[in-house]
């Protein structure tokens, strides 16, 4: 499989540390809102990268952090921590929100299909991982103390920017809000390991630390969590771009410099689901979420299609039109599918032409357009109807659209509406003209015709016999 990795800025042949064993990291939502429909964006096209692998053949093992400490307001170190903040907004305690938003984002990844990651662990849960992390920071002189917090010193390192291929709008992230510069810091890129001073004296979770009561950074969550789990060299860490810059350029940064190795080989990042105003985020306040989507109508399914259908590497702009465009796609791929029919064997060497191309489309640095295209290709294949839908279970396996139970279930849904206008009198009637016309007797066969026009019936003519419709 080809990846992209931003840490090269190449497609690379993705070759695990131990193939028995890919090891995979993604940044968890910060608890304090609801997952806008961009994190889900992110969220989704990681769960594909996961399935593709396993269905490469690896063995994955996946772990997400949840961030519910540590996340201020800006994702350099100023402003609030954002739990905080959505705590006060809802009159409940930093937990209570931590609890209902965990649940709320695993409740939206669950109608999307998205699989939940093995081990998923709440930054409070590690304290004591962050604290032994910071610690070895100080000891190997890559950390110091001022104004009471304890930062990392990026100036010991040789290169920091590890990922240089930012656009300016993403760089920007870091830095919004406009907050006031850290004066305790030596160098501009230096970041908080360990506050113990913060503006915000009503920090609702602290700790005691040999620095003095306090909590951890954000960054530094996120490289104690993975090396817990998933110890000291990473295959793949995932994220939305906005994260390259600050945070995964400074988990490198912390995590590189306590191992005294390279941590991660693949830095898989998905760029932004944008509004036609500009990208999606929780502060801005206004953002869609999936049950805004559901409430209007949409299966979830059809905006984890919407996805699809664009590569994980390109902006992708949300707009009701194209949400609507995807949900008719959708429609008429699942009407297909349920007009597959069952019965004749299924023939391995059409099958595996079929896969051919699927898996091609997903070596492709994840191309799941073309992968959605593969779906069309298996249904224009000269094969078996059998064979598609055993080429159609395999490739959902990786897609998660529910293809085979959506057609299953428009097919329940078609023989519902049939059974429902069926109407016996009527029945009779139109075999009635049938005979009357095969007698020739074409008066009553007319009269027949016309009192089942009155009473709102039409009669449709065909080489199989007659059928009627209500009109
Ligand atoms: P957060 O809950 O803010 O920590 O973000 C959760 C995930 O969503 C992170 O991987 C972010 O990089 C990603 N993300 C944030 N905004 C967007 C967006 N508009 N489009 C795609 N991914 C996003
Ligand atoms: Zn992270």
């Amino acid at each position: 499989m080809y990846l992209y990795n931003s840490l090269s800025h190449k497609k690379e042949l993705f070759v695990p540390n131990n193939p028995d064993l890919v090891k995979m990291y993604t940044c968890g939502p910060t608890v304090y809102h609801y997952a806008h429909i961009g994190n889900l964006r992110s969220y989704i096209m990681e769960d594909v990268l996961e399935k593709s692998l396993r269905y490469l053949g690896y063995p994955v093992r996946r772990v997400m952090n949840i961030t519910d400490v540590g996340h201020l307001s800006s994702d350099g170190d100023t402003g609030e921590d954002k739990m905080l903040k959505g705590a006060r907004r809802e009159h409940k305690t930093v937990m209570e929100i931590a609890q209902m938003y965990t649940d709320a984002f695993f409740d939206d990844c669950a109608k999307l299909n998205i699989r939940k990651p093995e081990i998923v662990q709440p930054a409070t849960g590690c304290i004591p991982e962050f604290i032994d992390m910071v610690g070895k920071l100080l000891d190997g002189g890559y950390a110091y103390l001022a104004g009471g917090n304890v930062y990392f010193d990026t100036s010991k390192l040789e290169k920091y920017y590890v990922f240089t291929e930012h656009d300016e709008e993403d760089l920007a992230v870091g830095v919004r809000e406009g907050v006031e510069e850290d004066t305790n810091k030596r160098n501009k890129n230096d970041f908080v390991l360990w506050f113990t001073k913060s503006k915000f004296e009503d920090q609702a979770l602290k700790w005691e630390s040999p620095w003095g009561v306090g909590y951890p950074g954000w960054h530094i969550e996120c490289s104690a969590i993975s090396m817990k789990y998933l110890g000291e060299d990473l295959d793949i860490h995932c994220g939305g771009i906005d994260n390259a810059f600050p945070h995964h350029t400074n988990e490198i940064a912390q995590s590189e410099s306590v191992i005294g190795h390279k941590w991660c080989n693949y830095w898989f990042h998905v760029h932004h689901l944008n509004t036609e105003g500009g990208k999606m985020s929780k502060s801005k306040g206004e953002f869609l979420t999936l049950s805004s989507l559901e409430s209007r109508g949409y299966d979830p399914i059809v905006y984890r299609f919407f996805c699809l259908q664009s590569h994980y590497r390109r902006n992708l702009v949300f707009s009701w039109e194209n949400l609507d465009n995807a949900a008719l796609a959708y429609g008429k791929l699942i009407e297909k599918i349920a007009a597959l029919r069952g019965g004749e064997p299924c023939q391995p060497e059409a099958l595996e032409a079929l896969r051919q191309r699927f898996t091609a489309a997903l070596n492709a640095d994840l191309n799941t357009s073309l992968a959605i295209t593969a779906l069309y290709d298996v249904l224009k294949a000269k094969c078996s109807d059998a064979t598609k839908l055993a080429a159609l279970a395999e490739f959902d396996t990786v897609l998660s659209l529910n293809l085979l139970p959506a057609a299953e279930k428009q097919r329940e849904k078609a023989a519902r509406e049939a059974a429902a206008s069926a109407d016996p009198e009527i029945d009779a009637l139109v075999a009635d003209r049938a005979a009357a016309k095969k007698a020739k007797n074409f008066a009553e066969a007319d009269r027949i015709r016309d009192e089942l026009k009155a009473r709102g019936i039409e009669i449709i003519d065909t080489p199989q016999g007659s059928k009627w419709r209500r009109l």
